[in-house]
């Protein structure tokens, strides 16, 4: 049996899944922010309780935000920045007595939606995570591809592609201190700046989807250009991987006007004569972390 664990910044939240993916126990406890030794214990002391309860060894795998480095070894890009330059693979796998494995929580989305989600049964799958941020992570055959700097699929930290003259003067700044980036367009916080920017109303992510649901013009003209930009940002992935199913996750992912609005967008950007890509909604929400988390540990698939 496996554990997974999501190493979030607010809670740690473990499940053992049996062989076929179904869960069989469930543990939370609060992150101790700020201290590392703390989190490590914590982890720790989540998966002993989840393993009693299950009376089996397990297999441990985490999805945290940010990456080991390849390079150091050590975490890296986590904000939850007291990871930052510790070797929390090593550490856990001392604590714990076992190998365990860590990757970043996109990866693990992906992962999760892979095995046995809405990408199952496909050879290549990218998953994106559109919230706060856009992260994203590729699964091919079944294993999560990584890369030597530990950042392939990370699609929102490339600039908006096929930009216009209005897009070029405001491109908004990102937290990676770069201009344009797909996540300054995209990402929750970034489609709610643009409505504002358009109209010079403050309003959520969430109420101008359901304003553009109900017909509202000025809110469907910004789901209009969210659809563009994000058809103009996949479409330059496809022209890389040629996903077979693109996975969507995050806030963003439950404006349920995309999955109608990007298949008839996408051809106009793809490369191919013919294009017909899924775009589909992820089919295990919140436990996508800890249900990737645990398939880092293959062996017998559903
Ligand atoms: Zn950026």
């Amino acid at each position: 049996m496996r554990i997974g664990i999501d190493l979030g910044g607010t809670k740690i939240e473990g499940v053992v899944l049996g062989p076929g993916g179904q869960e069989l126990a469930r543990r939370r406890l609060k992150t101790p922010r700020g201290d590392y030794q703390d989190t490590v214990d914590c982890v720790a002391e989540i998966v002993r309780e989840l393993e009693a309860e299950v009376a089996v060894p397990c297999t441990v795998g985490v999805a945290m935000p940010g990456a080991l480095s390849p390079a150091t070894g050590l975490i890296k890009n986590a904000n939850s920045t007291w990871l930052n330059g510790q070797p929390l693979d090593k550490d856990l796998s001392l604590v714990l007595d076992r190998e365990v494995r860590l990757a970043n929580d996109a990866n693990c989305f992906a992962l999760s939606e892979a095995v046995d989600g809405a990408g199952a049964g496909h050879r290549v799958v990218f998953g994106v995570i559109v919230g706060t941020g856009c992260g994203g992570g590729i699964v091919i055959d079944g294993q999560v591809l990584t890369g030597g700097h530990a950042i392939a699929g990370e699609w929102g930290h490339n600039p908006l592609p096929w930009p216009d003259k209005e897009e070029i003067k405001a491109a908004p700044k990102c937290y990676c201190r770069k201009r344009g980036c797909i996540e300054a367009w995209i990402s929750g916080p970034a489609i709610a700046a643009d409505h504002k920017r358009e109209t010079g109303k403050t309003m959520s992510t969430e109420n101008i989807a359901e304003a553009a649901a109900k017909g509202d013009k000025k809110a469907r003209a910004t789901i209009g250009r969210l659809t563009d930009r994000m058809a103009r940002s996949l479409a330059t992935v496809i022209n890389v991987i040629d996903p077979d199913v693109i996975v969507l996750g995050g806030g963003v992912s439950n404006i349920t006007a995309l999955y109608d609005l990007l298949p008839a967008v996408l051809p106009e950007y793809v490369f191919s004569e013919h294009v017909k890509v899924n775009v589909v909604p992820n089919v295990h929400g919140d436990s996508s972390g800890v249900r990737g988390a645990a398939w880092l540990w293959p062996g017998e698939t559903p």
